[in-house]
């Protein structure tokens, strides 16, 4: 190629020598024509480059090249070469030198429209290249003309004749050609499996849809077949696999419906259950970020002894509040509330109300719904211990119980209020009067209660006064054991100095 085009141009050379010598009268009297250069012809028996010329600019100074490119847009190559073999020197000299660089100064005028292509599938639709002609463009590129605003549209080979345009978003014809050979594709597979897009899209949070957690096994399978159509439909937008891709997807698509059956079917069977792990415990547990418990949930999508210690959301604690309430409706009435997270227990014998924090109770007992052995066995004894006591008034009766209980046992509560002037709830105070030493042990009374209250509540005598001797001769201040009368004088002088101190403040 570039040797033939050193000869033509060698033969350019030697054909105007030739010519000078002729009009100096030199020995070569004979008329010689200038020829229009290889690289010229090639040019303009090109059609694409004439409608170039036609619609660009800067080909329009040179008069002689615009009209010939206007009349002769269609002609055939024979009847080109025949028109250009007429023109004079000047006009094959000119297009000798310049005809090159006015083809690439006309490409230089055209950009990429904002809306850079089009693919068209079916075959009627089809329209023609605007540049060369061709009848039936699949895909189609808009260009623009950025000094006349003139728009054309070309097919994939004749982007090419502009290969420095630019897209919007400076995007090169090699991006655009890749975005749509994408498109392309998409508009493929979308006429074959409709919404396919969409439904890939959308894959994953079909799961979200049912109301309880589905388990692992089936969740993975279907997870698994999302992930292999995402990847197909992925590589074959990007042309990297043959159209059996298609039928892959359709063939995948089944088993997603074989397996979102098999969800519907298990969701119905076990919605109902008390200990499936529902959407709400769920998002619960996403919220508190347990995110270890949902993990075991997974496994076989049910509540069970390695997780109910966890699991303490509203819903689900009310449905067990219910359970646990008639498991215990023997020692009293059990209420859920729900604001404090807490479960309230009525006693039938007393009238004393306990409570107890949700997770605390859950952490305890919860074993006890699943039939499976709890971390301490649900025995009255052992709720009464898990139990508060939080008003006063609960307080004052569990304590009158424990009096009861210890009444002429070597110790004894005593109460002396000393004439409404001292408040043991007040004080937090109780006062174990041991007859043995006629002395007093003062110990903290919240304490006390919570300690003791179990013997009282199940009316175990024996065990009260056994637990509370042992407790009085282990005592550490046992030995600075008041008598009733030191314990008044300093009760009293204690109260004769705040109120002295209340008068000094005054
Ligand atoms: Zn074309």
């Amino acid at each position: 190629m570039k040797k033939a085009f050193l000869y033509e141009e060698s033969k350019k050379i030697d054909i105007i020598k030739k010519d000078m010598r002729s009009k100096t009268g030199g020995v070569w009297m004979v008329e010689i024509k200038v020829e229009i250069s290889h690289s010229a012809k090639i040019l303009l028996t090109n059609e694409k480059i004439r409608t170039l010329l036609i619609y660009s600019e800067n080909a329009k100074q040179y008069e002689f090249l615009n009209s010939f490119a206007i009349n002769f847009q269609k002609a055939k190559s024979e009847e080109v070469n025949k028109e250009i073999s007429d023109w004079s020197s000047e006009q094959v000299l000119l297009t000798n030198d310049l005809l090159d660089r006015i083809v690439n100064s006309c490409r230089d005028e055209w950009k990429g429209s904002t809306h850079p292509f089009d693919t068209i599938l079916e075959e009627e639709k089809r329209v023609p290249c605007d540049l060369c002609g061709y009848p039936r463009l699949k895909e189609l590129f808009y260009i623009e003309n950025k000094l006349n605003q003139k728009k054309l549209i070309v097919g994939s080979k004749c982007i090419e004749e502009f290969p420095n345009i630019e897209y919007p978003g400076r995007k090169g014809i090699k991006q655009i050609k890749k975005e749509m050979s994408e498109q392309s594709k998409l508009k493929e597979i979308t006429l074959a499996i409709p919404g396919i897009e969409r439904e890939i899209e959308q894959w994953d949070k079909e799961l979200h849809k049912f109301d309880i957690l589905i388990p692992l096994e089936i969740e993975q399978r279907y997870l698994e077949i999302g992930e292999f159509t995402r990847e197909l439909f992925q590589k074959y937008l990007a042309g990297k696999v043959s159209k059996q891709a298609i039928e892959d997807i359709k063939h995948a698509k089944q088993k997603k419906e074989i397996i979102l059956n098999e969800m519907k079917i298990y969701s119905a069977k076990n919605k109902d259950s008390i200990f499936v792990a529902t959407n709400k415990i769920i998002r619960w547990l996403e919220k508190q970020n347990k995110l270890g418990v949902i993990k075991k949930l997974k496994i076989t999508g049910f509540i069970d002894e390695n997780t109910i210690q966890e699991i303490t959301e509203p819903n689900f604690i009310e449905h067990v509040s219910r359970i646990f309430a008639k498991k215990i409706n023997y020692i009293g009435k059990l209420d859920f509330h729900k604001e404090e997270n807490e479960f309230m227990l009525s006693l039938n014998n007393f009238d004393i109300k306990l409570y107890f924090g949700v997770a605390r109770f859950m952490e305890y007992f919860g074993a006890t719904l699943l039939e499976v052995k709890p971390k301490i066995s649900f025995t009255e004894i052992n709720i009464f211990k898990i139990g508060k006591i939080r008003n006063r008034n609960c307080k004052n009766n569990t304590l009158i119980q424990m009096a009861r209980l210890l009444n002429g046992f070597e110790v004894e509560i005593s109460f002396n209020d000393y004439g409404g002037r001292y408040d043991y709830l007040e004080q937090n105070v109780i006062d174990l009067y041991d007859k043995r030493v006629n002395k007093v042990l003062e110990e903290d009374l919240n304490w006390f209660i919570n300690q003791f209250k179990p013997y009282a509540f199940v009316i175990d005598q024996e065990r009260l006064r056994k637990e509370v001797l042992n407790f009085v001769n282990s005592h550490p201040n046992k030995r600075s054991m008041l008598t009733k009368d030191e314990l008044r004088d300093i009760r009293l002088s204690r109260f004769k100095d705040n109120s002295k101190e209340e008068e000094e403040t005054d």
